[in-house]
Formats: structure tokens, C-alpha cells, sequence
């Protein structure tokens, strides 16, 4: 046991010593060692288990240690580990097909990536060379990645490092409805309000300057922010009427996490490019793409896509997508994640009602979040925006962490998305630990 512990020690001082963490000032940081994981756990270095209730980085969705798609790594390894982007493979091809054959039907090809910031980047160039024109509309509550272009989409802080930013990137306001400015009657209402202002604001930076609006489907590491109804058919009539690409980042949301392939779906809206990553490949490898429908397809018949990287469909990515959409479908994971994310529904919501701490809890499939507050009447933020010298935030993750339940919050929002994999058991467990904590929190926001 001693070497064990030992050992953890050492890979700890090497990772401060050597490691830049993401995020963060490196001084004071306390980086658990971890040493195994399977399914919806993982454990450190001394033994310790926890629930993986936010999937890691919201990618893990078919769990750790997956078999089906450790093999079909090995394999293509052994069969191809490398072929440029000029030529035409099997893995290549299925993958593409697979993902085109489960996105929405006005969807015709993929151009993969490594990952979700580039997906977006691409997405930034696709929009420019389809339409010619320049801007490129987001929103505030938003992270789309953290490089250059992905960066400038991206709202939230997390953009200050790239800026002063790259010119023609508007940003506008989301239907938050918990934190609304005004009161709205209902959801049609305040969709209403929100599209309108979204049409002035297109109309005073000209219609004819507007390539893209990206938005997360639904707004992951910024609070799961789920559209009012009609929001997204609203965005869609708007980039119609003035010929503006619609693009999904579905990067968080989608492969399952809402209980659909890509949440999209749950609107019955087309978007015109969808941006993928994460769920894709459950992190096993990196992959990430564009899903371009089959109009914007054909443009790039005659046009050229002045778009490429040396990994763009890596046969070991597309491999592991492969094997990953399979899973999905053998496992029935949307259906699990539909099935399970109701009982998640429903314990958020007695939490809600049991504790004054809670404001608000917000889900669809097995993605949810938690929002904290000190005065359920008020409001009022247990933290406020960006802001936590107290380390409250950090506090209450470090209570459900030792009590065994792993996840990571934005301002004052818990995030809960577990594996798809996850049984109505093992979330009512994991769940038990979270009302533990949130006894605690009420206590602290009563003295
Ligand atoms: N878009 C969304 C919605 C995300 O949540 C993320 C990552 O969290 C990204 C894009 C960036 O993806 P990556 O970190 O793979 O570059």
C-alpha cells in the first residue's frame, strides 16, 4: 500500500513540476492522481472510488474501458495506423456515413477534425466561402473552444486571453429564462422577445455582412441552458429570410447526452452545419467534424473547400467513431439516456422543492445542472458571475468529490451529466451523496 501511495506522490510532484493545467494558476493546485477507470468510475491513487458524474469533460458517454472500442483501436492500429486525407479508407468512409446516417435529413457530408474547437473553426471558414459574407453571430452564455477563431465565437471569459478580437464577431443575449430581465408570461413569449431582438440586431449589422449564427443546441459548460419552445425554428426563420448559415454546435449536446442523437432533434429544426467532438469518440481517441447538409455539400462541388488539416479523418479516429456509434446502438443508449434521465428529472426536482439552496435544476436526457442560490426568492447567486474569492464553489466540489460523486461546475452551477451508461441504481446512489451536500450548503447559506 505504502508504494501505492508512493508512487501517487510522485506523479503528482512531476505533474506540478512539468504539467501546464488548463485553466487555472498553476500554484496551489492539488491534482488528483488517478489510476483506473471502468464504466461510470474511476479511482486514484489511494484506492479511492468515484461516480464519473459529469463524464469527465461531458465526453465520456459510453463509460471508461469499453472493450468493443479498446479492440477496434488496436486493430486498426495493427491494420493502418496512418493515411493522408487525400485517400479514401474504409473507417474513413463508414464513419462518415454512420454519422451522416443518424444526423438530421437534410445532412450530406462530415469533414473531420481533431476535436470541437476545430470543428467550429472550420465551421467559421465553411459559412464565410457558402455565403461571402463575413460576420458571425453568438451568444454570451457560450463556450465553442479555445482556439484563435473558436475563442472569438465563445462568450463567456474564457474569450478575454484572444482578444481584442477578430473583426465581425457580434455577440447577442440567450433565452435564459431562470435570470430573465423581465418577467415573461411563458415560453412562447419570451422566444418571441428574444427573436425579435436577435432580427433588429442582424438588421443593424447588415443582413448582407451576416455569414453564420452559431449556438450550442443546448448551452453545456455555461449551465445547461435548454431553448424555450419555438427558439430554434425562430433562428432558423431568421437565417432564411436572410440567407445566414445555421450552425448546432453540438459538441456537448449531442451523441446521446439529451436523449438523442444530436439535440437538435428534439426540435425538429435542420440546422445547416452541426460541429461534433466529444461523444463521437468518448475521448478513447480525439475526433471531431463538421456535418455540412447536402445544399452546402454541393456548393463545394464547383467551389473549392479551402479547408484541411494532416489529421483530418485519422483512421484510428474513425475507427474508434466506428466502433462508438455502434456501441450506441447496441447498447441502446439513447434510449437509456432518455429512460434514466427521466428519474434524474425527477430527483433534481425533489431536491429543488427540499432545498433552499436550490434556485433552479435544469435537464433533458442525462444533462443537467443545478443552480445555487443564497435566497430562492431573490435569486441571488450563492456566487456571483466569474467571481468566487471564497472558494465556495470549489469547497462544495471538494464535498462531493471526498464523498465519491466527481464533477465540476461554472459560476454557481453543478453540473450532472453521468455516463450514458448509468443505471437507475447506481444515479439514485450517486444522487443520494448530492442531497447529502446540498444539506450542508443549506446550513451554510442559514448562519
Ligand atoms: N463546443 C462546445 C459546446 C464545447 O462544450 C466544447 C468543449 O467543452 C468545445 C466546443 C471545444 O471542444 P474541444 O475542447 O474538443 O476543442
Amino acid at each position: 500500500e505504502t508504494t501505492i501511495i508512493d508512487y501517487g506522490t510522485k506523479i503528482k510532484k512531476d505533474s506540478l513540476a512539468y504539467n501546464l493545467h488548463s485553466w487555472s494558476a498553476q500554484g496551489g493546485l492539488n491534482p488528483k492522481v488517478i489510476t483506473k477507470a471502468e464504466g461510470i468510475y474511476f479511482w486514484d491513487a489511494d484506492g479511492k472510488k468515484y461516480f464519473d458524474m459529469s463524464s469527465q469533460l461531458v465526453n465520456m458517454n459510453i463509460g471508461h474501458g469499453h472493450r468493443k472500442v479498446v479492440d477496434a483501436i488496436k486493430e486498426q492500429a495493427e491494420k493502418m495506423a496512418f493515411m493522408g486525407p487525400a485517400y479514401a479508407f474504409d473507417v474513413k468512409s463508414e464513419a462518415a456515413r454512420k454519422i451522416v446516417e443518424v444526423a438530421p435529413d437534410n445532412m450530406g457530408k462530415v469533414f473531420f477534425t481533431n476535436a470541437g474547437a476545430e470543428a467550429n473553426e472550420n465551421a467559421i471558414k465553411i459559412a464565410r466561402m457558402f455565403t461571402g459574407k463575413y460576420k458571425i453571430f453568438s451568444r454570451y452564455r457560450s463556450y465553442h473552444g479555445a482556439s484563435y477563431g473558436a475563442a472569438n465565437l465563445t462568450g463567456e471569459k474564457r474569450r478575454f486571453p484572444s482578444e481584442p478580437g477578430i473583426p465581425g464577431f457580434v455577440k447577442f443575449f440567450d433565452p435564459y429564462l431562470y435570470r430573465a430581465p423581465i418577467p415573461f408570461k411563458d415560453e412562447k413569449e419570451a422566444t418571441k422577445y428574444y427573436i425579435t431582438q436577435l432580427r433588429e440586431q442582424i438588421i443593424f449589422e447588415g443582413p448582407d455582412k451576416v455569414a453564420a449564427i452559431f449556438l450550442e443546441t443546448v448551452t453545456g459548460s455555461n449551465g445547461i441552458i435548454i431553448p424555450p419552445e419555438g427558439y430554434l425554428k425562430g433562428i432558423r426563420d431568421l437565417c432564411d429570410e436572410f440567407n445566414i448559415v445555421m450552425v448546432c454546435d453540438e459538441v456537448m449536446a449531442g451523441w446521446g447526452r439529451t436523449g438523442e442523437w444530436f439535440a437538435v432533434n428534439h426540435w425538429d429544426v435542420n440546422p445547416d452545419l452541426i460541429t461534433f467532438a466529444k461523444g463521437a469518440t468518448c475521448g478513447y481517441i480525439p475526433l471531431g467534424g463538421v456535418i455540412v447538409s447536402s445544399k452546402i455539400a454541393d456548393f463545394f462541388d464547383e467551389n473549392t473547400m479551402w479547408c484541411g488539416l494532416t489529421y483530418s479523418g485519422h483512421p484510428i479516429g474513425c475507427a474508434t467513431a466506428v466502433a462508438t456509434i455502434e456501441v450506441y446502438k447496441e447498447e441502446k443508449l439513447m434510449e437509456n439516456s432518455k429512460k434514466v434521465g427521466s428519474v434524474l428529472g425527477k430527483i433534481l426536482e425533489t431536491l429543488k422543492t427540499k432545498h433552499k439552496c436550490v434556485g433552479d435544476v435544469r435537464y433533458i436526457g442525462l444533462f443537467s445542472g443545478i443552480e445555487l442560490v443564497k435566497d430562492k426568492t431573490t435569486k441571488e447567486p450563492l456566487v456571483p458571475h466569474g467571481n468566487d474569492p471564497e472558494k465556495i464553489m470549489k469547497n462544495i466540489l471538494g464535498m462531493l468529490s471526498s464523498e465519491g460523486f466527481a464533477t465540476y461546475s461554472h459560476d454557481n452551477i453543478l453540473i450532472v451529466a453521468p455516463p450514458l451508461t448509468i443505471t437507475e441504481d447506481e444515479l439514485k446512489e450517486a444522487m443520494e451523496i448530492m442531497d447529502k451536500v446540498l444539506d450542508y450548503v443549506d446550513n451554510m447559506i442559514s448562519v
